[in-house]
């Protein structure tokens, strides 16, 4: 299938650039990938979207942006890039159901996913009480003792989430301080429900079926002791989705996708990044949605100035 344009991704910036696209009359094709709607869709409640006083659950959100953009003609298409062709144009791209397409130009705005701590007990037990995504999966843990790992603001939050439902949350920080921020950091430690364990690691997930507990490790004596837990939750950050574009985009040591100072053009013309997989800083939606507008008026403008 060929097409002027693709947007890679169904976040608030791949949302955004299909928006702009549509009513510019470039109605794209979007590859929504796994997670339709992106992070977005598993949070709760968002506060600090403008234009929503009262706030928005993150998956409402989502739909209405999507909604959106098929007014003024956007096509979705549930499946995500697994391999590109950026050598010439028009760009070569396969999805995961094996679908090829061809495309003048592309925004990538793939996003960033959860990052795991790469224990094999830890990937067995994905699903089965190990989580990353607590709004998802909280539900399933009333009145049973649970661990966040991380000491983020993401960390925090999951761990705060949780003890609506788990009758304690231990939150295993690896140093002896936290990155969080002090307002988040105050509202764990006032958390009776809540209890910060520092200088630790998780040297093993413990469980057969399902996690029964953990092995943790002092960061400082490297003595180890056992935890019984029901649940592990990872807080520890994000890894950008930029695996088919390795070697021919640009990226940081992080992985994630550089683009022109002031724009959201990559190494490649015609190709623009937009949202969290070009951004490591501020990874906000309404950041995300912005350097989606952008992508979409760059890959316009620069569509406009090939057909000359
Ligand atoms: P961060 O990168 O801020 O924090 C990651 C945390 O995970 C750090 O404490 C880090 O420890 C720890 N960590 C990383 N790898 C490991 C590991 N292998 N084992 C144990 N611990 C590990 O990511 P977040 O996702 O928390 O936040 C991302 C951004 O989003 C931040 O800018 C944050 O402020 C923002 N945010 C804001 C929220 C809000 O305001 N309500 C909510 C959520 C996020 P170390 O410090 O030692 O490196």
């Amino acid at each position: 299938m060929s097409h002027r344009i693709v947007v890679l991704g169904s976040g608030p910036a791949g949302l955004t650039a299909a928006l702009y696209l549509s009513r510019a009359n470039l109605p794209p094709r979007v590859f929504e990938g796994m997670q339709p709607g992106g992070q977005l869709t598993i949070t709760t409640e968002v506060d600090n979207f403008p234009g929503f006083p009262e706030g928005i659950m993150g998956p409402e959100l989502m739909e209405r942006m999507k909604a959106q953009c098929e007014r003024f003609g956007a096509k979705f298409e549930f499946d995500e890039i697994q391999s590109a062709d950026l050598s010439k144009r028009p760009f070569k791209l396969k999805t995961s159901s094996d679908v090829e397409i061809e495309a003048d130009a592309i925004i990538v705005a793939t996003g960033a996913s959860a990052q795991y701590l790469g224990l094999p007990s830890e990937t067995r037990l994905r699903g089965h009480g190990v989580s990353a995504c607590a709004t998802c999966d909280g539900f399933f843990f009333q009145n049973v003792e649970v661990a966040v790992v991380g000491g983020g603001d993401s960390a925090i939050e999951e761990a705060s989430f949780l003890t609506k439902f788990a009758s304690k949350v231990y939150l295993l920080v690896r140093r002896d301080k936290m990155r969080a921020s002090k307002i988040m950091q105050d509202r764990a430690f006032a958390n009776p429900k809540l209890e910060v364990v520092w200088n630790t690691n998780v040297a093993e997930v413990l469980g057969a079926e399902k996690v029964t507990g953990l092995v943790l490790q002092d960061t400082v004596t490297g003595a180890k002791r056992e935890l019984p837990i029901a649940g592990l939750f990872l807080g520890i950050g994000h890894v950008p989705n930029t695996q088919p574009f390795k070697g021919q985009l640009d990226m940081n040591e992080a992985g994630y996708l550089l683009t022109q100072s002031g724009s959201t053009y990559t190494n490649v013309p015609g190709v623009f990044a937009a949202g969290d997989v070009q951004d490591h800083v501020y990874r906000q939606a309404i950041t995300a949605a912005g350097s989606g507008c952008m992508a979409a008026l760059d890959a316009e403008r620069w569509l406009e100035a090939q057909s000359h």
